[in-house]
Protein backbone atom coordinates (compact mmCIF):
# COMPACT_ATOMS: atom_id res chain seq x y z
CA UNK A 1 0.00 0.00 0.00
CA UNK A 2 0.86 3.25 -1.36
CA UNK A 3 1.79 5.45 2.19
CA UNK A 4 2.54 9.08 1.06
CA UNK A 5 0.27 12.41 1.91
CA UNK A 6 -0.36 14.59 -0.69
CA UNK A 7 0.96 18.37 0.59
CA UNK A 8 -2.08 20.53 -0.02
CA UNK A 9 -0.85 23.05 2.17
CA UNK A 10 -0.23 27.22 0.71
CA UNK A 11 3.75 26.22 0.46
CA UNK A 12 5.56 24.55 0.64
CA UNK A 13 3.94 22.75 -1.95
CA UNK A 14 4.33 19.07 -4.21
CA UNK A 15 7.38 19.82 -6.81
CA UNK A 16 7.72 18.54 -10.26
CA UNK A 17 10.08 15.49 -10.57
CA UNK A 18 12.61 17.26 -12.63
CA UNK A 19 13.24 20.44 -10.37
CA UNK A 20 13.92 17.86 -7.41
CA UNK A 21 16.68 16.01 -9.40
CA UNK A 22 18.46 19.64 -10.29
CA UNK A 23 18.25 19.80 -6.66
CA UNK A 24 19.89 16.51 -5.90
CA UNK A 25 22.13 16.66 -8.79
CA UNK A 26 26.08 17.00 -7.93
CA UNK A 27 27.12 20.75 -6.64
CA UNK A 28 28.97 22.64 -8.95
CA UNK A 29 31.31 25.84 -7.81
CA UNK A 30 29.05 29.04 -8.00
CA UNK A 31 31.56 30.18 -10.62
CA UNK A 32 31.36 26.61 -12.78
CA UNK A 33 30.27 28.10 -16.32
CA UNK A 34 26.97 25.26 -16.45
CA UNK A 35 26.17 27.68 -13.18
CA UNK A 36 26.42 30.97 -14.75
CA UNK A 37 24.54 30.81 -17.50
CA UNK A 38 21.84 28.70 -15.44
CA UNK A 39 21.87 31.51 -13.10
CA UNK A 40 21.81 33.79 -15.78
CA UNK A 41 18.90 32.66 -17.22
CA UNK A 42 16.71 32.16 -14.39
CA UNK A 43 17.56 36.17 -13.49
CA UNK A 44 16.36 36.62 -17.18
CA UNK A 45 12.96 34.51 -16.50
CA UNK A 46 12.44 35.85 -13.16
CA UNK A 47 11.99 39.12 -15.30
CA UNK A 48 9.56 38.03 -17.83
CA UNK A 49 7.52 35.87 -14.37
CA UNK A 50 7.24 39.24 -13.02
CA UNK A 51 5.91 40.70 -16.06
CA UNK A 52 8.58 43.61 -15.56
CA UNK A 53 10.53 44.37 -19.24
CA UNK A 54 13.36 47.00 -17.66
CA UNK A 55 12.95 45.88 -13.75
CA UNK A 56 15.90 44.44 -11.88
CA UNK A 57 16.05 41.30 -10.97
CA UNK A 58 17.39 39.93 -7.44
CA UNK A 59 17.33 36.03 -6.15
CA UNK A 60 19.05 35.55 -2.80
CA UNK A 61 18.90 33.09 -1.15
CA UNK A 62 16.26 33.23 2.04
CA UNK A 63 12.85 33.31 2.33
CA UNK A 64 9.76 35.31 1.53
CA UNK A 65 10.55 37.20 4.38
CA UNK A 66 13.75 38.26 3.16
CA UNK A 67 11.90 39.35 0.28
CA UNK A 68 10.10 41.42 2.58
CA UNK A 69 12.95 42.64 4.29
CA UNK A 70 14.95 43.95 1.13
CA UNK A 71 12.13 45.66 -0.19
CA UNK A 72 11.57 47.57 2.92
CA UNK A 73 15.15 48.43 3.82
CA UNK A 74 16.67 49.66 0.52
CA UNK A 75 13.31 51.87 0.08
CA UNK A 76 12.98 53.20 3.27
CA UNK A 77 14.96 55.74 5.38
CA UNK A 78 14.00 57.27 8.81
CA UNK A 79 11.15 58.97 9.32
CA UNK A 80 9.20 58.18 5.54
CA UNK A 81 5.48 57.60 5.49
CA UNK A 82 4.01 54.02 4.52
CA UNK A 83 0.79 52.72 3.51
CA UNK A 84 -0.16 49.11 4.54
CA UNK A 85 -3.05 47.90 2.93
CA UNK A 86 -3.69 44.78 6.00
CA UNK A 87 -5.46 42.29 4.45
CA UNK A 88 -4.08 39.80 7.21
CA UNK A 89 -1.22 38.36 8.86
CA UNK A 90 1.01 39.29 6.58
CA UNK A 91 0.00 42.58 5.96
CA UNK A 92 1.31 43.15 10.13
CA UNK A 93 4.76 41.65 9.17
CA UNK A 94 5.15 44.16 6.57
CA UNK A 95 4.11 47.02 8.80
CA UNK A 96 6.68 45.69 11.36
CA UNK A 97 9.56 45.14 9.38
CA UNK A 98 8.68 49.34 7.72
CA UNK A 99 8.82 50.63 11.63
CA UNK A 100 11.83 48.64 12.31
CA UNK A 101 13.54 50.38 9.45
CA UNK A 102 12.06 53.81 11.01
CA UNK A 103 9.23 54.24 8.90
CA UNK A 104 5.88 56.22 10.05
CA UNK A 105 3.32 53.29 9.34
CA UNK A 106 -0.61 53.73 8.47
CA UNK A 107 -2.24 50.35 8.65
CA UNK A 108 -5.54 50.52 6.02
CA UNK A 109 -6.71 46.66 8.56
CA UNK A 110 -9.99 45.84 7.70
CA UNK A 111 -11.45 42.87 9.54
CA UNK A 112 -10.53 39.71 8.38
CA UNK A 113 -11.84 38.43 4.80
CA UNK A 114 -12.65 42.08 3.88
CA UNK A 115 -10.69 44.04 0.90
CA UNK A 116 -10.97 47.70 1.94
CA UNK A 117 -12.28 49.92 -1.03
CA UNK A 118 -10.17 52.10 -3.43
CA UNK A 119 -11.99 55.50 -2.15
CA UNK A 120 -10.85 54.58 1.51
CA UNK A 121 -7.20 54.19 0.45
CA UNK A 122 -7.44 57.09 -1.80
CA UNK A 123 -8.26 59.12 0.96
CA UNK A 124 -5.70 57.95 2.90
CA UNK A 125 -2.88 58.57 0.11
CA UNK A 126 -4.74 62.02 -0.34
CA UNK A 127 -3.82 62.73 2.91
CA UNK A 128 -0.65 61.04 4.09
CA UNK A 129 2.54 61.92 2.05
CA UNK A 130 3.68 57.89 1.48
CA UNK A 131 6.78 57.16 0.38
CA UNK A 132 5.55 53.74 0.07
CA UNK A 133 2.55 51.51 -0.20
CA UNK A 134 2.87 47.97 0.34
CA UNK A 135 -0.34 45.45 -0.75
CA UNK A 136 -0.35 41.61 0.01
CA UNK A 137 -1.49 40.25 -3.44
CA UNK A 138 -3.10 37.10 -1.83
CA UNK A 139 -2.53 37.41 2.36
CA UNK A 140 -2.51 33.59 3.52
CA UNK A 141 -3.66 33.99 6.59
CA UNK A 142 -7.33 34.47 4.87
CA UNK A 143 -7.11 33.71 1.54
CA UNK A 144 -8.13 37.49 0.50
CA UNK A 145 -6.89 38.51 -3.19
CA UNK A 146 -6.24 42.18 -3.18
CA UNK A 147 -7.20 44.62 -6.39
CA UNK A 148 -3.39 45.37 -6.95
CA UNK A 149 -4.28 47.03 -10.53
CA UNK A 150 -7.31 49.16 -8.70
CA UNK A 151 -4.40 49.57 -5.48
CA UNK A 152 -1.35 50.80 -7.79
CA UNK A 153 -3.22 53.23 -9.97
CA UNK A 154 -3.53 54.59 -6.75
CA UNK A 155 -0.41 54.51 -5.79
CA UNK A 156 0.91 55.69 -8.87
CA UNK A 157 -1.18 58.46 -9.01
CA UNK A 158 -0.30 59.86 -5.45
CA UNK A 159 3.16 59.15 -6.69
CA UNK A 160 3.84 57.01 -4.08
CA UNK A 161 6.22 53.36 -4.68
CA UNK A 162 3.83 50.93 -4.78
CA UNK A 163 5.02 47.02 -3.13
CA UNK A 164 3.67 44.08 -3.67
CA UNK A 165 3.95 40.75 -1.39
CA UNK A 166 3.51 38.44 -3.85
CA UNK A 167 4.81 35.51 -1.89
CA UNK A 168 1.58 33.60 -2.14
CA UNK A 169 0.43 34.75 -6.04
CA UNK A 170 3.60 35.08 -8.24
CA UNK A 171 3.28 32.33 -10.76
CA UNK A 172 -0.20 31.55 -9.82
CA UNK A 173 -1.77 35.23 -9.72
CA UNK A 174 -1.75 37.37 -12.89
CA UNK A 175 0.76 40.43 -11.48
CA UNK A 176 1.16 42.31 -14.52
CA UNK A 177 4.23 44.85 -12.58
CA UNK A 178 4.76 47.05 -16.08
CA UNK A 179 1.15 47.23 -16.89
CA UNK A 180 -0.24 48.14 -13.27
CA UNK A 181 2.48 50.15 -11.98
CA UNK A 182 3.67 48.11 -9.43
CA UNK A 183 7.76 49.52 -8.57
CA UNK A 184 8.97 46.19 -6.10
CA UNK A 185 7.23 42.83 -6.23
CA UNK A 186 8.92 39.80 -5.02
CA UNK A 187 8.09 36.04 -3.79
CA UNK A 188 9.73 32.77 -2.50
CA UNK A 189 10.47 29.97 -3.84
CA UNK A 190 8.38 27.23 -2.68
CA UNK A 191 4.80 28.74 -3.34
CA UNK A 192 3.56 28.62 -7.17
CA UNK A 193 7.16 29.05 -8.81
CA UNK A 194 7.19 25.67 -7.76
CA UNK A 195 10.90 25.05 -5.77
CA UNK A 196 11.28 23.79 -2.41
CA UNK A 197 11.85 26.51 0.45
CA UNK A 198 15.31 28.99 0.33
CA UNK A 199 15.30 31.33 -2.08
CA UNK A 200 13.56 35.07 -2.17
CA UNK A 201 12.68 36.43 -5.59
CA UNK A 202 12.22 40.22 -6.19
CA UNK A 203 11.95 42.58 -9.34
CA UNK A 204 12.32 46.25 -8.74
CA UNK A 205 11.44 48.83 -11.30
CA UNK A 206 13.56 51.89 -12.86
CA UNK A 207 11.73 53.91 -10.39
CA UNK A 208 12.46 51.99 -7.32
CA UNK A 209 15.72 51.59 -8.26
CA UNK A 210 16.09 54.97 -8.86
CA UNK A 211 14.85 55.99 -4.99
CA UNK A 212 17.43 53.43 -3.87
CA UNK A 213 20.03 55.21 -5.69
CA UNK A 214 18.89 58.56 -4.32
CA UNK A 215 19.08 57.38 -0.67
CA UNK A 216 20.43 60.37 2.27
CA UNK A 217 21.65 57.25 4.27
CA UNK A 218 23.17 53.89 4.29
CA UNK A 219 20.50 50.69 3.87
CA UNK A 220 19.91 50.03 7.57
CA UNK A 221 20.80 45.94 7.05
CA UNK A 222 24.08 44.88 6.00
CA UNK A 223 22.84 41.31 4.39
CA UNK A 224 19.66 42.93 2.35
CA UNK A 225 21.14 45.91 0.98
CA UNK A 226 20.90 46.32 -2.71
CA UNK A 227 24.40 47.62 -3.16
CA UNK A 228 25.68 44.09 -2.38
CA UNK A 229 24.15 42.44 -4.25
CA UNK A 230 23.08 44.66 -7.85
CA UNK A 231 26.77 43.64 -8.94
CA UNK A 232 26.26 40.26 -8.44
CA UNK A 233 22.90 39.96 -10.49
CA UNK A 234 24.59 42.15 -12.77
CA UNK A 235 27.14 40.26 -13.51
CA UNK A 236 25.62 36.63 -13.50
CA UNK A 237 23.06 38.10 -15.75
CA UNK A 238 25.41 39.21 -18.56
CA UNK A 239 26.77 35.24 -18.01
CA UNK A 240 30.26 36.74 -15.85
CA UNK A 241 30.64 35.51 -11.85
CA UNK A 242 30.69 37.81 -9.26
CA UNK A 243 30.77 37.48 -5.39
CA UNK A 244 28.89 38.64 -2.51
CA UNK A 245 27.28 35.34 -0.45
CA UNK A 246 27.54 32.34 -1.88
CA UNK A 247 25.00 31.15 -4.12
CA UNK A 248 22.47 28.48 -3.07
CA UNK A 249 23.59 26.62 -6.18
CA UNK A 250 21.26 23.71 -6.44
CA UNK A 251 18.30 26.23 -5.40
CA UNK A 252 18.98 28.33 -8.47
CA UNK A 253 19.53 25.38 -10.93
CA UNK A 254 15.96 24.07 -9.60
CA UNK A 255 15.13 27.30 -9.98
CA UNK A 256 15.81 27.77 -13.71
CA UNK A 257 14.33 24.51 -14.44
CA UNK A 258 10.94 25.13 -12.63
CA UNK A 259 10.72 28.94 -14.57
CA UNK A 260 11.87 27.05 -17.90
CA UNK A 261 8.43 24.79 -17.05
CA UNK A 262 6.71 27.96 -15.94
CA UNK A 263 7.06 29.71 -19.00
CA UNK A 264 6.66 26.93 -21.29
CA UNK A 265 3.05 26.84 -19.98
CA UNK A 266 2.63 30.05 -20.77
CA UNK A 267 2.11 32.67 -18.30
CA UNK A 268 -1.88 33.04 -19.44
CA UNK A 269 -2.17 29.35 -19.26
CA UNK A 270 -1.10 29.30 -16.26
CA UNK A 271 -3.23 31.49 -14.28
CA UNK A 272 -6.34 30.13 -16.51
CA UNK A 273 -5.60 26.63 -14.74
CA UNK A 274 -4.68 28.14 -11.38
CA UNK A 275 -8.37 29.92 -11.84
CA UNK A 276 -10.24 26.42 -13.12
CA UNK A 277 -8.06 24.75 -10.16
CA UNK A 278 -9.49 26.91 -8.00
CA UNK A 279 -12.92 27.14 -8.90
CA UNK A 280 -13.56 23.13 -8.69
CA UNK A 281 -12.55 23.26 -5.05
CA UNK A 282 -14.54 25.89 -3.94
CA UNK A 283 -17.12 24.53 -5.88
CA UNK A 284 -16.68 21.58 -3.78
CA UNK A 285 -16.11 23.13 -0.23
CA UNK A 286 -19.66 24.73 -1.16
CA UNK A 287 -21.12 21.48 -1.96
CA UNK A 288 -20.09 20.16 1.39
CA UNK A 289 -21.80 23.38 3.70
CA UNK A 290 -18.62 25.24 4.51
CA UNK A 291 -18.47 28.74 3.92
CA UNK A 292 -14.88 30.94 3.08
CA UNK A 293 -13.11 33.67 5.06
CA UNK A 294 -13.08 36.02 1.67
CA UNK A 295 -16.31 37.60 1.95
CA UNK A 296 -16.88 37.51 -1.64
CA UNK A 297 -15.99 35.55 -4.90
CA UNK A 298 -14.51 38.28 -6.33
CA UNK A 299 -11.73 38.79 -3.74
CA UNK A 300 -11.06 35.05 -3.25
CA UNK A 301 -7.14 33.98 -4.13
CA UNK A 302 -6.71 31.06 -6.97
CA UNK A 303 -3.81 30.21 -5.55
CA UNK A 304 -5.62 28.53 -1.99
CA UNK A 305 -9.05 28.16 -0.98
CA UNK A 306 -9.51 29.22 2.94
CA UNK A 307 -13.05 27.35 4.05
CA UNK A 308 -14.88 27.57 7.58
CA UNK A 309 -15.37 25.14 9.31
CA UNK A 310 -18.83 23.68 9.23
CA UNK A 311 -21.38 24.39 11.65
CA UNK A 312 -21.73 21.03 14.28
CA UNK A 313 -17.85 19.29 14.45
CA UNK A 314 -15.10 20.67 16.34
CA UNK A 315 -12.81 22.22 14.07
CA UNK A 316 -9.62 21.36 15.68
CA UNK A 317 -10.49 17.73 14.51
CA UNK A 318 -10.64 18.07 11.29
CA UNK A 319 -6.87 18.89 9.44
CA UNK A 320 -5.32 15.65 11.75
CA UNK A 321 -8.53 13.62 10.23
CA UNK A 322 -7.80 14.83 6.71
CA UNK A 323 -4.34 14.02 7.08
CA UNK A 324 -5.14 10.51 8.13
CA UNK A 325 -7.04 10.30 4.99
CA UNK A 326 -3.96 10.92 3.40
CA UNK A 327 -3.51 14.51 2.56
CA UNK A 328 -2.08 17.45 4.38
CA UNK A 329 -3.61 20.34 4.79
CA UNK A 330 -3.11 23.66 6.60
CA UNK A 331 -5.15 24.83 9.89
CA UNK A 332 -6.29 29.12 10.12
CA UNK A 333 -3.40 31.74 10.85
CA UNK A 334 -5.22 34.86 11.14
CA UNK A 335 -4.89 35.61 14.67
CA UNK A 336 -8.73 36.91 14.79
CA UNK A 337 -10.81 33.57 13.50
CA UNK A 338 -7.73 30.83 13.86
CA UNK A 339 -10.10 28.16 15.20
CA UNK A 340 -12.84 29.03 12.48
CA UNK A 341 -10.88 27.65 9.43
CA UNK A 342 -8.52 25.61 7.52
CA UNK A 343 -6.56 26.15 4.50
CA UNK A 344 -5.87 24.31 1.28
CA UNK A 345 -3.15 25.28 -0.94
CA UNK A 346 -3.69 24.53 -4.61
CA UNK A 347 -0.47 26.46 -6.94
CA UNK A 348 2.04 25.23 -9.09
CA UNK A 349 2.02 21.79 -10.19
CA UNK A 350 -1.38 20.44 -8.99
CA UNK A 351 -3.79 18.96 -11.19
CA UNK A 352 -7.23 17.86 -11.31
CA UNK A 353 -7.03 14.46 -9.65
CA UNK A 354 -5.44 16.64 -6.87
CA UNK A 355 -8.21 18.65 -6.42
CA UNK A 356 -10.52 15.17 -6.21
CA UNK A 357 -7.63 13.79 -3.94
CA UNK A 358 -7.95 16.75 -1.66
CA UNK A 359 -11.61 17.09 -1.66
CA UNK A 360 -12.25 13.13 -0.83
CA UNK A 361 -9.82 13.42 1.71
CA UNK A 362 -11.53 15.95 2.65
CA UNK A 363 -14.81 13.96 2.88
CA UNK A 364 -12.86 11.41 4.63
CA UNK A 365 -12.40 13.85 7.59
CA UNK A 366 -15.89 15.59 7.88
CA UNK A 367 -17.61 11.98 8.19
CA UNK A 368 -14.72 11.03 11.02
CA UNK A 369 -15.77 14.22 12.76
CA UNK A 370 -19.47 13.43 12.69
CA UNK A 371 -20.74 15.81 10.27
CA UNK A 372 -23.48 14.56 8.31
CA UNK A 373 -23.54 15.28 4.32
CA UNK A 374 -24.53 13.23 1.60
CA UNK A 375 -20.92 11.37 0.31
CA UNK A 376 -19.28 12.05 -2.68
CA UNK A 377 -21.31 15.80 -3.13
CA UNK A 378 -17.81 17.29 -2.67
CA UNK A 379 -16.27 15.81 -5.36
CA UNK A 380 -19.10 15.52 -7.21
CA UNK A 381 -18.93 19.32 -7.66
CA UNK A 382 -15.31 19.52 -8.20
CA UNK A 383 -15.64 17.61 -11.01
CA UNK A 384 -18.45 19.17 -12.18
CA UNK A 385 -16.49 22.60 -12.35
CA UNK A 386 -13.40 20.78 -14.12
CA UNK A 387 -15.06 18.89 -16.96
CA UNK A 388 -17.87 21.98 -17.77
CA UNK A 389 -20.52 19.45 -17.24
N1 LIG B 1 4.07 36.81 2.61
C1 LIG B 1 3.10 35.92 2.38
C2 LIG B 1 1.86 36.36 1.69
C3 LIG B 1 3.29 34.60 2.76
O1 LIG B 1 2.32 33.69 2.53
C4 LIG B 1 4.48 34.20 3.41
C5 LIG B 1 4.72 32.76 3.85
N2 LIG B 1 3.62 32.02 4.10
C6 LIG B 1 5.45 35.17 3.62
C7 LIG B 1 5.22 36.46 3.21
C8 LIG B 1 6.73 34.84 4.30
O2 LIG B 1 7.43 33.89 3.57
P1 LIG B 1 8.47 32.89 4.28
O3 LIG B 1 7.70 32.01 5.19
O4 LIG B 1 9.06 32.15 3.11
O5 LIG B 1 9.46 33.74 4.98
Amino acid sequence: MKNRSLLMIPGPIEFDSAVLAAMGAPTTGHLAPNFVEAFGQALERTRTLFQCKEGQPFVLAGTGTLGMDTSCANLIEHGDAALVINTGYFGDRIGAILERYGAAVTHIRPAAGQHPSLAEVEQALKTGHFKVMTITHVDTSTGVLADVKGLAALGQKYGVLVIVDGVCSVAGEDLNMDAWGVDVAFTASQKAVGVPPGLALAVASPKAMAAFKNRKTPVGSYYSDWANWLPVMQAYEARKSAYFGTPAVNLVFALNVSLGQILQEGLEARFARHVRISNAVKAGITALGMGQVPQSDSIAAHTMTAPRFPAGINGADLVPAVSKAGVTLAGGLHPDIKSEYFRIGHMGVVNQNDVLATLGAIESGLAACGYKFEPGVGMSAALKALTGS
